[in-house]
C-alpha cells in the first residue's frame, strides 16, 4: 500500500516571485526517501478562502498533508485559525507548547508577551510539534485517516522539525518494511553520460533496489534505495551493486555516502600532505569559501587573492600586462600565470586560479557569458581548461567553484 502526500505552501511572497519555494522541493525529496508519494503541491496566497479550498482538495486526495508558512504571530499569518475553522474546532492554549515557548524565552532572557503566548494557542485536538530553532511550534492534526501537519515557512526551522519529529513519526506509521539508502557522489560527468555508462548495470538491478539520478551543481548523485525486511541483507545487496558499478564510473566518483566535494578535497590534500592557495577572479572568493567551510581546513589552505581588476592581477600576481592587454583577463595564458604565481607567492604545493565572465555583462563575440578559464598548478605541471557554463551570474560562480574543486580532486587521486 502506498501513501499519498500533498504539500501546501502558504505565502503571497511565493506567488509574487519574491521567495522561491524551496520548502516543497526539500520535503518532496525527504518523503520520496521514505517511499511516501507526493501527488501534488499547491501554493496558496495568505487568504483564508483560498487556504480552505487548498485544504479541502488535498484532503480528498492525500493521507498526509504537509503545510508550510503562515504560522507566525502576526495578522497575515492565517494557517492556524484557518485550520481550526476547517476542522470546526476552537483554538485553545496548548500547555505543552506554552511550556516550551516559555522555556525558550527564559533561556534567551526575553520577556514573554501576549503575542508570544499566542503562539502556543492551537486548534483543539491537535498535538504540538517542537520548534527547536524558532518560536512558532508546529501542529499535528488528524481526522478520518488524514493527517494535517503545519510548519513554519522559515526553511531551517521547518527542516529541523521534519528531521527531528515529523519524518520519524511518518516512518513509524507508514513505512512497514526496512529501507536502506546509499549515495554514490560523482563529479565531472553529465547525467546523460553517466546513465549511458551505467545502462546495462541499471537494467540488471534486482527489483528491490531502485536507482535515482540526483543532479546538482556540477555533480550527479546516484541514490540506491533497497526495500525489504532484513536490514543487514539490504545493506549487503546495495554494497554488492556498488561494487559492480564502480569499475564503470570509478574515475568520476568522489565519495560514497554523505561527504561533500569540498570535504573530499580536504581529505585528499591532507592525505597527500599538500597545501593550496587560490587566485580568484570571477568567483570573488567563493572557491576559498567552500574550501574553508570544512573544519580543519587551516591544515592545508594557506589563503587566496581575489584578484578582480587588471591592476591587481598585475600588481599582486605579476600577470604580464602585455598578455592581459592582448588576450584579455579571461584567457588561458592569464589563468596559467595566476595559478603559477599564487603558488609561488603563498609558497603552497598547489595553486588554482579562475577567471571568467559571470555575466550578465562583459561578453564579447568569442567569449560569451559563462566562459570561464580554470588553471591548476602543482609544480610538476600547470594546466588550464576552458568551460562555457550558463547565462546566470550566480550559477556561473557556483559552477566554476565546483568544477575547480573537481579538478583539484582528480589531480590528487592521480598521485
Ligand atoms: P511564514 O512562516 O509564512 O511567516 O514565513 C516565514 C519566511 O519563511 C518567509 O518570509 C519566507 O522567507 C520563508 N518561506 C515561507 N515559505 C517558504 C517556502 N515555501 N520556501 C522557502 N521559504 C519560505
Ligand atoms: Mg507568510
Amino acid at each position: 500500500m502506498s501513501v499519498n502526500a500533498e504539500i501546501i505552501t502558504i505565502g503571497d511572497e511565493i506567488l509574487y516571485g519574491q521567495t522561491l519555494d524551496t520548502n516543497s522541493h526539500w520535503i518532496s525529496g525527504e518523503l520520496d526517501q521514505l517511499g511516501i508519494r507526493v501527488i501534488r503541491k499547491t501554493t496558496s496566497p495568505d487568504k483564508e478562502d483560498e487556504i480552505l479550498i487548498a485544504f479541502e482538495e488535498a484532503e480528498k486526495r492525500a493521507e498526509v498533508i504537509l503545510i508550510t508558512g503562515g504560522l507566525g504571530p502576526t495578522n497575515d499569518d492565517l494557517t492556524k485559525p484557518t485550520l481550526a475553522k476547517y476542522f470546526q474546532v476552537e483554538l485553545e492554549m496548548n500547555e505543552a507548547a506554552l511550556e516550551e515557548i516559555s522555556e525558550r524565552y527564559e533561556r534567551a532572557g526575553w520577556e514573554l508577551n501576549e503575542l508570544n503566548r499566542g503562539q502556543a494557542i492551537q486548534p483543539m485536538g491537535s498535538t504540538k510539534i517542537t520548534n527547536e530553532l524558532g518560536t512558532a511550534p508546529g501542529i499535528w492534526l488528524e481526522r478520518n485517516e488524514t493527517i494535517f501537519i503545519s510548519m513554519p515557512g522559515v526553511p531551517f526551522e521547518m527542516k529541523a522539525m521534519m528531521e527531528k519529529e515529523i519524518l520519524p513519526k511518518l516512518k513509524r506509521r507508514f513505512v512497514k518494511g526496512k529501507i536502506h539508502h546509499k549515495i554514490i557522489r560523482t563529479g565531472g560527468i553529465p547525467e546523460s553520460r553517466l546513465a549511458e555508462k551505467l545502462q546495462d548495470w541499471e537494467k540488471n538491478l534486482p527489483s528491490h533496489i531502485k536507482l535515482a539520478y540526483l543532479p546538482t551543481l556540477a555533480q550527479v548523485k546516484l541514490r540506491l534505495t533497497a526495500t525489504g525486511s532484513d536490514q543487514e541483507q539490504l545493506e549487503k545487496d546495495v554494497d554488492e551493486q556498488i561494487e559492480l558499478c564502480m569499475p564503470l564510473i570509478e574515475k568520476y566518483v568522489y565519495a560514497i555516502g554523505n561527504i561533500e566535494l569540498e570535504e573530499r578535497v580536504g581529505q585528499l590534500l591532507r592525505e597527500n600532505n599538500k597545501t593550496i592557495a587560490c587566485a580568484e577572479s570571477c568567483t570573488g572568493g567563493y572557491l576559498s569559501h567552500l574550501i574553508t567551510s570544512v573544519p580543519g581546513s587551516s591544515d592545508y589552505f594557506q589563503g587566496s587573492y581575489v584578484a578582480y581588476s587588471y591592476d591587481i592581477k598585475e600588481k599582486a600576481l605579476q600577470v604580464d600586462p602585455e598578455v592581459l592587454k592582448t588576450q584579455g583577463a579571461v584567457s588561458e595564458e592569464v589563468v596559467i600565470q595566476m595559478a603559477k604565481n599564487i603558488r609561488e607567492v603563498f609558497g603552497t604545493s598547489i595553486g588554482v586560479s579562475l577567471s571568467g565572465i559571470a555575466g550578465p555583462g562583459g561578453a564579447t563575440k568569442d567569449k560569451p557569458v559563462g566562459t570561464v578559464w580554470i588553471a591548476y598548478s602543482d609544480g610538476e605541471k600547470t594546466e588550464a581548461r576552458k568551460f562555457v557554463f550558463a547565462k546566470d551570474r550566480k550559477l556561473n560562480i557556483q559552477l566554476s567553484a565546483m568544477v575547480a574543486l573537481n579538478i583539484i580532486r582528480s589531480n590528487l587521486v592521480k598521485k
